[in-house]
């Protein structure tokens, strides 16, 4: 994509949950002085706004008519990092609640929200260049993407990670919740009628169940160099 003489690059990264998708993503961003979009946390942001209105994720029909009104905005803090606004205050922690990422799966099942949040990500991408992960940006949202990867690792390994975030962040859980909420949350990304989770057919596969953070973070910045020229 041309925009006056620079021209924008984007990078698509999905995977299902706790793949480390943004945590790398985000790092990749920073060494290639990219802009770092974390689709999920927009999603999330519809799911939170669903949740304080009252109505049932499963209930499409009210979901939908509230996208109407819905006032959210995405911003980056003197720290770089992404914040989330709805209806002018701060979300971006209050979206990361246990309860807030069953509820962006169910709602993120919903023809309008995907419809709703599909210009929003894409001009992004217009005006910027990008590393955006999700679950569909290879896919769907960004198809034309300069480099696609497909984060990934085994159920457990994902789920040993994710409890231990949420133990940092001082959140109550056990292994065998996390590890059942994650194959749950997958199997509903998966098997959704619009935009599933699913690896698109030109994007790279990388497996980090053996791999640490900075093994997989330099995996990734090989991957990326073979595809556009830094
Ligand atoms: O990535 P994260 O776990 O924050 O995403 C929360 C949920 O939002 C996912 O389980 C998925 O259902 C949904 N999502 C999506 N498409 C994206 C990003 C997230 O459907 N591009």
């Amino acid at each position: 994509m041309e925009r006056g003489i620079v021209e924008l690059k984007s990078i698509a990264i999905d995977g299902p949950a706790g793949a480390g998708k943004s945590t790398l993503a985000r790092q990749l961003a920073k060494e290639l002085g990219f802009l770092y979009i974390d689709t999920g946390a927009i999603y999330r942001t519809v799911a939170l706004a669903v949740l304080r209105a009252g109505i049932a994720a499963e209930d499409s029909e009210t979901v939908s008519s509230l996208l109407e009104s819905l006032n959210i905005r995405m911003d980056y803090g003197p720290d770089g990092e992404q914040r989330m606004f709805l209806a002018g205050e701060d979300v971006s922690k209050a979206i990361r609640e246990h309860q807030v990422s069953g509820l962006a799966s169910k709602v993120s099942a919903i023809p309008a929200v995907r419809d709703f949040l599909l210009d929003f990500q894409r001009r992004q991408a217009r005006e910027h260049s990008v590393v955006m992960d999700g679950r569909d940006i290879g896919t769907v949202v960004l198809p034309q993407a300069d480099v696609k990867i497909f984060l990934t690792a085994a159920p457990e390994a994902r789920a040993r990670r994710r409890l231990l975030e949420l133990q940092q962040r001082g959140q109550q859980a056990d292994f065998e919740t996390v590890l059942r909420d994650i194959v749950q949350r997958d199997d509903q990304d998966e098997h959704r009628a619009i935009a599933p989770l699913r690896r698109a057919e030109d994007a790279e596969l990388l497996d980090t169940t053996q791999l640490n953070l900075e093994q997989s973070l330099q995996e990734l910045l090989r991957m990326v160099k073979e595809k556009i020229d830094l």
